[in-house]
Order: structure tokens, then C-alpha cells, then sequence
């Protein structure tokens, strides 16, 4: 496996402060901000501060701290939407786009939280 860190990316910008975000939640080792073209009443992306391209490269290269970390903050941005189903929300989904099938725009991992209304299902073709 072998990926290259593009730190010119939009958010690699968001997390030096060089351009603004909506922000959710920051915690030691995560960023959560809304989408800027939200596709859902709530579309939050939540991005790993460390510089990993895509969900693979964090999972295999992230330390433990920041792959607990990265999940709890998803975690917490599901409670702080109220859209987790095991606390009577209506439940969400997440995608991380990864690499050219996925359409993956941004070259900085960032999962989507969707929510707020039905999403449908997943994919309409094989
Ligand atoms: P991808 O297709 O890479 O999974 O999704 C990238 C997402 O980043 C898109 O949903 C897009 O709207 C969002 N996005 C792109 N530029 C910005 C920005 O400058 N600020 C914020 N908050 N979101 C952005």
C-alpha cells in the first residue's frame, strides 16, 4: 500500500485555519464540520487531523488513539444530532468515498453522517 498526502487539499486548509467550516465537534485527534452542500437536514463530515487519504490508509496506518478517537467522535456526532436509533432518533448513514469508483472528491479521509429524513436505499445498480 503505498499513498501520497496532498496538503494542499480543502480539508488539510479547513484544519490549519486557512479557510472557515461550520464546525460540530473537535476533539484531540478528529475534526466534525457540516458539509457545504449539505445532501440531507444533517450532513456532517468528520475528517482524522492526521494527514490519511482515504478509510484503508487510516486503518491500517492510523495509531490506535486516533482510529478510538475517530470513532468516537463519529459516535458523538450521532448523539449530538439526536439520530442515533438506540436513543429514539431515526437513524443515519455513513459513507466514506474512497478513490475513483467512490467518486472520492476530497483527498483527506472524511466519513458523511447523513440523516434527517429517509435516504432510500443504498445503491439503485450493480
Ligand atoms: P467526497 O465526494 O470526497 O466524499 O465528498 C466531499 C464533500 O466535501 C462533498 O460533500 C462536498 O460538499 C464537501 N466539501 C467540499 N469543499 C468543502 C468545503 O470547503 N467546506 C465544507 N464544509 N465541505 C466541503
Amino acid at each position: 500500500m503505498s499513498y501520497t498526502y496532498d496538503d494542499q487539499n480543502i480539508f488539510a486548509k479547513i484544519l490549519r485555519g486557512e479557510i472557515p467550516c461550520s464546525q460540530v465537534l473537535e476533539t484531540e485527534h478528529s475534526l466534525a464540520f457540516n458539509d457545504i452542500s449539505e445532501q440531507a437536514p444533517h450532513h456532517v463530515l468528520v475528517i482524522p487531523k492526521g494527514p490519511y487519504v482515504c478509510y484503508d490508509h487510516f486503518a491500517t496506518a492510523a495509531t490506535d488513539a486516533e482510529v478510538v478517537d475517530f470513532t468516537r467522535a463519529i459516535g458523538a456526532v450521532c448523539k449530538a444530532l439526536g439520530v442515533e436509533p438506540g436513543a429514539g432518533g431515526s437513524g443515519y448513514r455513513l459513507i466514506a468515498n474512497s478513490g475513483a469508483h467512490a467518486v472520492q472528491e476530497v483527498p483527506h479521509l472524511h466519513v458523511h453522517i447523513l440523516g434527517g429524513r429517509p435516504l432510500g436505499r443504498m445503491l439503485k445498480q450493480v
